[in-house]
């Protein structure tokens, strides 16, 4: 699964950073799947190698505008580019309501139907081979985190037991793998017995807007990445008060180490932090104060930045 970042701003846009937007990249076919759609989101994926004829889900974190006012322009873009599968928006309560009065207002006919998904009562919804549950959050209105769950992992064949048994290769082998018991020379192979999963299932879970990290702690149990907002550093987050309810880097960090998380992206970062590190604030103050509270691999997500997390578990920056 790759992470590609469509927008890493919290707010408004800047000339770097667009605002909140996150493509999911199945390695299985062309699928994707599209976590927040601030506006502008479209314009972005015109600099992306994604289809909206692919696009399988949306899942929208929470109403604020800065994570889902480019929904209905990409809705209708897809629209006319000629998408007529159906799409599937999993969001809070509010975002049916508010799209469909939008397209009945804007008179927008789609060639494709919605299906809605409401995130309150989200829990082990498949898509394709993920198994993504929804958790609340604390943020000024409903938010939350989706988390995708690799469905199964890549069975493996114990060659080796199958050779010291004398079982010869050829289709036998082929159906013990695709797990299947076999008939063979008066006796049950049973699949089970010959065949193990090198890797765990990859678990990644990415959050919306929050100013309470530790709600994210059975989430992420045996989880892989963290994807969440740091907004600010701690000085800024306490200047700001707690009325705007976001993360400062110190607690997103300090809660990924104490769920022992090997990996955390931050995103959301206020338009006050520039990229010049010379400038104050600069977005490295953010990734100080993190990379003080957490050993783990750390990345501050810019907007085109793309990751892959492998099937190994292991997560690189590829773009
Ligand atoms: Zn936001």
């Amino acid at each position: 699964m790759d992470l590609l970042f469509l927008g890493t701003s919290s707010g408004t846009p800047t000339r770097t950073r667009n605002v909140s937007g996150l493509a999911l990249i199945d390695e299985i076919g062309s699928a994707w799947y599209l976590v927040d759609c601030g506006e502008g989101t479209q314009h972005q994926l015109l600099h992306a190698p994604l289809s909206l004829h692919d696009l399988h889900a949306v899942f929208i974190t929470h109403v604020h505008g800065d994570h889902c006012y480019g929904l209905p322009g990409l809705l209708a873009s897809a629209g006319m580019h000629g998408r007529n599968k159906p799409l599937r928006i999993i969001g809070p309560d509010g975002i049916e309501e508010w799209i469909r009065s939008t397209l009945r207002l804007t008179q927008l006919l789609l060639p494709y139907d919605l299906e809605f998904l409401a995130a309150e009562s989200l829990a082990q919804w498949e898509i394709n081979h993920w198994l993504v549950d929804a958790y609340p959050l604390s943020h000024r209105v409903p938010s939350f985190a989706y988390r995708f769950t690799e469905a199964s992992t890549e069975a493996r064949l114990d060659i080796g037991k199958l050779e010291v048994q004398g079982i010869p290769r050829g289709p036998v082998w082929g159906q013990l793998r695709n797990g299947m018991d076999v008939a063979y020379e008066g006796r049950t192979l049973e699949s089970s017995d010959y065949i193990y999963f090198p890797n765990t299932p990859r678990r990644i879970v990415i959050g919306g807007d929050n100013d309470r990290p530790e709600l994210l702690g059975e989430a992420c149990r045996q989880a892989q990445l963290l994807v969440h907002e740091a907004t600010y550093t701690k000085a800024m987050a306490d200047k700001a008060g707690s009325v705007v309810r976001h993360s400062a880097a110190a607690a997103v960090a300090s809660f990924a180490r104490s769920a022992g998380l090997p990996n955390l992206v931050l995103t959301h970062f206020s338009p006050r932090y520039q990229s010049d590190a010379s400038r104050s604030p600069s977005i490295e103050d953010i990734r100080a104060e993190a990379a003080a509270n957490y050993p783990g691999q750390l990345f501050l997500a810019e907007d085109f930045a793309r990751y892959r997390l492998h099937k190994t578990g292991q997560l690189d920056r590829i773009a």
